[in-house]
């Protein structure tokens, strides 16, 4: 499946060519084109499936639509999160697939002086990123006018209820006004949350990605528990122990990365990192020197990786947990796949014992330790 398949019009694949998604995620898939077709959306996702472009990128796409374009500047798409890092990242996202738009968009959050943001109101957006508290401050001063709203997301919806802005999204939601989409997403589903879609929803398509929980069995997975320090002597000894052997190590960080790519090109050990801020081309020919063997190690963070997909490798180190514990499930399934086998190895410093022991939990089954 690609995006030109799910009717993804041009100057958003103009970004998504340029960022290098080459295919959309499961979420994407399943809620795009239901998205585009005006439906209501109850999404059951985490972070880290995606869902940010799943909603975002129908959103913009309607708004881009000709009679919509013709209407005047009033805030057409509100995208409620809890958070201001949420926030953020969302706005971050929007700026992105509306570059070759018209659109205009700002962003909403407390705990900073209101001027700019009153400001960025006043000069007219399409699309509004915010949080509840400042959002319903700014709108009871009659900087906001919600009345033409179109689109409603409400992302991260359990965690809004257990932040306890479930009274603030009742003061926000008499504000809209009836005929519109509303696109709900959160990563599990209490009674609380149903009601509140039953509600506020008009028979709404439900879509869900299940986290993976099952680690093929034709992986051996080992643990050493090492301190943070005590990380890149470990894997040098490692690498270098089997001069032969290809790897994929995966860190946290874009920056851990670099890092760690440049420990080993000093150790004598072919290395090159891939993660998102390097170009797409960059990227690409790091990974076809990793495919064709002309690099013996890539290291890699976890978006960056997302969608590599290469044949008989046998070894996937974890050179940092992973926060959340699917993510390392998805880690590992780069090897023993198609009847190979494979290894992989996790790296667990003091402070990450209790991801590992959420990891544990997810896979039923405790790491053998390797040293
Ligand atoms: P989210 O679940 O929205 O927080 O997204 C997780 C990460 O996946 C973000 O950093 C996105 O930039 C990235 N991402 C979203 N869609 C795709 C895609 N189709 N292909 C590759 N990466 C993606």
């Amino acid at each position: 499946m690609t995006f030109k398949e799910l009717n993804i019009s041009e100057p958003i694949l103009r970004t998504l060519n340029e960022k290098g998604y080459t295919s959309p995620t499961p979420i994407q898939e399943q809620a795009i084109p239901h998205a585009l077709n005006r439906k209501d959306i109850l999404g059951l996702a985490q972070t880290g499936t995606g869902k940010t472009a799943a909603f975002s990128i129908p959103v913009i796409q309607q708004l881009c639509h000709k009679k919509e374009k013709e209407q005047k500047r009033t805030i057409k798409a509100l995208i409620l999160t809890p958070t201001r890092e949420l926030a953020i990242q969302i706005n971050e996202c929007i700026k992105e697939y509306a570059k070759y738009t018209q659109l205009r968009h700002t962003i909403l959050y407390g705990g900073v002086n209101q001027n700019d943001q009153v400001n960025s109101l006043k000069a007219g957006v399409d699309i509004l990123v915010a949080t509840p508290g400042r959002l319903l401050d700014l709108l009871n001063q009659g900087y906001v006018n919600l009345g033409s709203i179109r689109h409603f997301v409400l992302d991260e919806a359990d965690r809004m209820l257990d932040m306890g802005f479930i009274h603030d999204i009742k003061k926000l939601l008499p504000k809209l006004p009836k005929e519109k989409q509303t696109l709900l997403f959160s990563a599990t589903m209490p009674q609380a949350i149903a009601a509140m879609s039953q509600t506020i929803q008009r028979n709404p398509v439900k879509v869900e990605v299940t986290p993976t929980s099952s680690v093929v069995d034709t992986v051996k997975q080992y643990i050493y528990f090492v301190e943070k320090d005590e990380k890149k002597d470990l894997l040098v000894n490692l690498l270098v122990k089997d001069k032969e052997q290809s790897a994929l190590i995966f860190s946290k960080t874009k920056h851990g990365a670099d890092k760690i790519a440049k420990q080993l090109c000093k150790a004598g050990i072919d290395s090159e990192a891939i993660h998102g801020n390097k170009s797409q081309n960059a990227r690409q020919r790091a990974l076809n020197n990793f495919k064709s063997n002309k690099t013996r190690v890539l290291i890699a963070t976890d978006i960056a990786a997302r969608g590599i997909d290469i044949d008989k490798l046998e070894l996937v180190i974890n050179y940092d947990l992973p926060d959340v514990p699917e993510t390392y499930v998805h880690r590992i399934g780069r090897t023993g796949r198609a009847g190979n086998t494979g290894t992989a190895l996790t790296f667990c410093a003091q402070y990450e014992r209790l991801m590992l022991k959420d990891i544990q939990k997810l896979i039923g089954t405790k790491l053998l330790a390797a040293n």
